[in-house]
């Protein structure tokens, strides 16, 4: 943690960004400001960085090859990429895009402005009906199938099977795969080849790297060429036009290499995950009626999202942020629209259970310290707020 007197649970709207990541990044803005499309060797020297983090990217998410990796300003613009790919390439009589009830915006806004979407049920542990999914493709009209690898507001994961499953129903049925991995990737391992995606999202400010900057990995075999959703120069093979922002793909290339190095250290995953099951252990105990949101479903290991009884949701959350505890009710794209979450709604929530929910995120720079700290103070809060908790 930077700052001392914060405590940052908040990590699945950004991360710290590694000092590592920082370092890699300033020789781009000092002494190697070239454009990497410039052919000097200051020029040269930017385009081999970039061709550098291009194989890191590459590495991480398990692509063919370097060039199936297109980077782009972050998670929103790479979805909407996918969709526009996908959109343009539609077989004959493809009117709708299918996707998960529990998308990001980023996935549902740019789908409903071109196509008909139809939306997949979850159930009440954030669990998608992979069966009525396939009988919705096998039923035709699909051009897009979007499923997110894991949730932003609860963390809960699309098994890989069941994503490389609704993959092989798309494909025959002449339909595109699309996998939002932006809350996966430095979380959990992500293969894209397993998957069978056509399309697959990241963003690095999600995992230590820095703001404005992420991938769109494209299935080269099956999308040899793809329609620019950012159209100008010929940057990125013309499939993203535009100065390539050096020192971001710099630092985007050093967090993920950080972020491979992580998860093949076999440590980091389970202490993340061992830090939040006693976070929410002592939650569970010390406030009763509290519920864990996606509890029985495969989660993220950093992500908890809780659903507390008889308390509202933004007056704790606000207080939490009054005493320096940075948490969230959801989506921080959302954070300041008082409408109910379409995800907690969609688990079966009301809207005034979802208004009791908090969600806490940690990270691999938390500590156990951190974590005791924070729950000191939820008690005071929440003792404070709610007389009637324990
Ligand atoms: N997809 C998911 C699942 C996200 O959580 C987010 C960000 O919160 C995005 C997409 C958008 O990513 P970015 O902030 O890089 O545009």
């Amino acid at each position: 943690m930077t700052n001392a007197s914060l405590l940052y649970f908040d990590n699945n709207a950004t991360t710290a960004v590694d000092e590592r990541v920082l370092e890699a990044m300033l020789p781009y803005f000092r002494e190697t400001y070239g454009n990497a499309s410039s052919r000097h060797p200051q020029g040269e020297a930017a385009g081999a960085a970039v061709a550098a983090a291009r194989r890191e990217v590459a590495n991480l998410v398990g692509a063919a090859a370097p060039d199936q990796v297109v980077f782009t300003s972050g998670g929103t613009e790479s979805d909407g990429a996918g969709i526009l790919a996908a959109w343009s390439e539609r077989p004959p009589g493809a009117d709708t895009i299918l996707v998960s009830a529990v998308e990001h915006p980023a996935v549902l806004a740019p789908a409903e402005r071109v196509a008909n979407v139809e939306r997949v049920a979850v159930d009440a542990n954030g669990r998608l009906d992979v069966e009525a999914a396939l009988r919705r493709i096998e039923a035709g009209g699909i051009a897009l199938v979007s499923a997110m690898y894991a949730n932003n507001e609860t963390g809960v994961v699309t098994p890989a099977a069941d994503i490389a499953r609704l993959g092989a129903a798309a494909h025959a049925a002449g339909a595109a795969l699309q996998v939002d991995a932006v809350q996966a990737i430095g979380k959990i391992p992500v293969d894209f080849r397993a998957l069978g995606a056509d399309f697959l999202s990241l963003s690095a400010h999600k995992f230590h790297g820095p703001k404005g900057v992420g991938a769109w990995i494209v299935a080269t075999e099956r999308f040899p060429t793809v329609p620019a959703l950012v159209a100008g120069g010929s940057q990125e093979a013309a499939r993203r036009g535009g100065t390539l922002n050096v020192p971001g793909i710099v630092g985007l290339g050093a967090a993920a290499r950080l972020a491979r190095e992580a998860a093949s250290d076999c440590v980091t995953e389970p202490r993340v995950a061992a830090l939040r099951d006693a976070f929410e252990a002592r939650v569970l105990a010390q406030f009763p009626g509290t519920r864990v949101i996606g509890a029985a479903s495969p989660r993220l290991p950093n992500t908890s999202n809780l659903c507390f009884a008889e308390l509202d949701g933004e007056a704790l959350l606000m207080a939490l942020a009054a005493s320096g505890i940075c948490a969230s009710m959801g989506a921080a794209c959302s954070a300041t629209r008082r409408t109910a979450s379409h995800v907690l709604l969609a688990y079966g929530l009301s809207a005034e259970e979802a208004a009791r929910c908090l969600r806490f995120s940690f990270s691999r720079d938390t500590t156990e310290a951190e974590i005791e700290q924070g729950l000191d103070q939820l008690a005071l809060l929440i003792a404070a707020l709610a007389p009637t908790a324990r």
